[in-house]
């Protein structure tokens, strides 16, 4: 991979948003500075998921590492119960006003001349983080951005401001189908999308204003970054990464993902699956073992959706109306106001071929090969995941541009098909059915199992796009 450096080390610090679905790609990214560019990596969380993280039982975190040291800073809310994720409109709130102060003086601290590490060289910040670009200005290094999310997803936040002059957003109180259904053709590189399509931050039922102007705001700031890494590939969304290369007036923008693929080749001192914010459930490898080849769906809604008591019920006796095996990850605060339980005759009627957990290392699962599908909510990790295990999809986009990445899941990737946001027992049974056993779930897995290689391609030491870009980023940018 990219050459080691033999003089003075540089130092990366990293910075990620809260949220398990951007410390996974971001600790993926500090791997590979780490290993294959020989970065002194200082990576930052808040307290409460460093904390998090130690109860999560990694050893790399409580043994440390050298030149690859975790740090963290207060979050600014009230203690929270760490087995719960935090509620994101209270976050986005505080990140302004909390976070830039700690922050400085963690930089200050490791700039010091007897912080025992190298000088700063580059801050790495989300693209929902983007006060760090300010001190990297102040400390006169270079601030890159990394959108850990898709290019779909920022093109769309990027627009925010114009759907509000347009009158689509924010949407107050009833939303009709007619309105959903409006066309958007005016984003550069996005054809056929429709109001629905865009990050649901705009709807009603959405937390509304304050996360619509931050997140907006945030991507439109990236063009103050010196350089953005997308958590993507040039393959999967060639268009819209030409069309913020070319309109949007960005700083250069590169296409590196999947990260965790690119990582996962190189020679890390934390585990090739990175860590998570909860412990995993001993119980699924040795249960897939047992399973017929892609015979088991595999069911997750990632680290922050919550569902109502009523579609976890539907959900699980649409599970039992299909008559498939399946694994079902579900989280403790998956169910909004009360701790989510599934329905007892659903568990008798279904213990022979169901497995329901409480939180897995969903790459493993993906790769495992009784995993024949993945009822999803399409966040962006779990879609490339996906994707990078061949393996097709059921999409529930819950919020945010889970909406936006479903579209292109469905309509242009080819690998998934959506179910009704209304989630209803009988929908869920036929769908399951036709993805696993199926002719449209067939067509799917071809079409997956085609990107599948393109994803590994883009990830080679032999001159896969991703792979050169990450050199480029890091030879031209990053280490200037
Ligand atoms: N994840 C995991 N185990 C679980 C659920 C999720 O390891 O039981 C990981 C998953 O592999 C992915 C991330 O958490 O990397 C979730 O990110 P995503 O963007 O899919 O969704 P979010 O949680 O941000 O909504």
């Amino acid at each position: 991979m990219g050459s080691k450096m033999s003089e003075k080390k540089r130092h990366a610090v990293l910075i990620p948003f809260p949220a398990q679905g951007h410390i996974n790609p971001f600790l993926h990214l500090a791997n590979l500075l780490h290993s294959s560019y020989g970065f002194h990596i200082t990576f930052i969380n808040t307290h409460f998921n460093h904390q998090r993280l130690i109860r999560s039982g990694h050893p790399s975190l409580t043994a440390g590492h050298p030149s690859f040291r975790f740090e963290s800073i207060p979050d600014g809310l009230p203690p929270s119960d760490p087995e719960s994720g935090q509620f994101m409109p209270d976050l986005i709130s505080s990140i302004p006003i909390n976070f830039p102060s700690p922050f400085l003086r963690l930089l200050e601290n490791l700039n010091s001349p007897v912080s025992g590490v190298p000088p700063i060289s580059c801050i790495v910040c989300d693209g929902m983080m983007t006060f760090a670009l300010d001190a990297a200005g102040g400390l006169e290094v270079p601030g890159i951005t990394f959108w850990t999310a898709s290019a779909c997803g920022f093109m769309a936040y990027f627009h925010f401001d114009a759907l509000a002059r347009r009158g689509l957003a924010p949407l107050k109180g009833e939303v009709s189908e007619e309105l959903l259904d409006i066309p958007i053709d005016w984003i550069p590189g996005m054809k056929q999308i429709r109001v629905r399509d865009m990050p649901s931050f705009h709807r009603p039922t959405d937390p509304g204003d304050i996360v619509f102007n931050y997140i907006g705001r945030e991507a439109r700031r990236a063009a103050k970054a010196t350089a953005i890494i997308v958590n993507t590939l040039e393959e999967l969304e060639r268009p819209i990464l030409d069309a913020m290369a070319t309109d949007l007036l960005l700083p250069p923008v590169y296409a590196v993902g999947p990260i965790s693929l690119l990582s996962c080749l190189s020679q890390s001192p934390i585990k090739r699956s990175v860590p998570t914010v909860l412990l995993e459930d001993g119980d699924c490898l040795p249960w897939l073992n047992g399973r017929k080849q892609g015979s088991v769906l595999y069911v997750n809604f990632g680290s922050i959706v919550m569902l109502s008591e009523l579609e976890l019920e539907e959900f699980a006796w649409g599970l039992a109306g299909s008559c498939c095996d399946f694994l079902w990850v579900i989280r403790r605060d998956l169910v909004t106001d009360s701790t989510a339980v599934v329905p007892v005759q659903f568990a008798l009627e279904t213990k022979e071929r169901g497995l329901v957990v409480s939180w897995c290392d969903q790459e493993r699962i993906l790769a495992h090969p009784a995993v024949g599908g993945f009822l999803t909510h399409s966040g962006w990790n779990s879609t490339v995941e996906s994707i990078a295990a061949g393996v097709p999809m059921i999409c529930w986009p819950f919020l945010a541009e889970q909406m936006t990445n479903c579209k292109y899941v469905c309509s242009e990737w080819g690998v998934g098909v959506e179910i009704g946001s209304n989630v209803k027992r009988e929908e869920v049974a036929v769908m399951v059915r036709e993805v696993m056993r199926g002719e449209k779930g067939k067509e799917m897995r071809k079409k997956a199992g085609e990107w599948k290689i393109k994803l590994e391609d883009a990830a080679s030491t032999e001159g896969g796009s991703s792979f050169v870009n990450m050199q480029n980023a890091v030879k031209h940018v990053i280490l200037p």
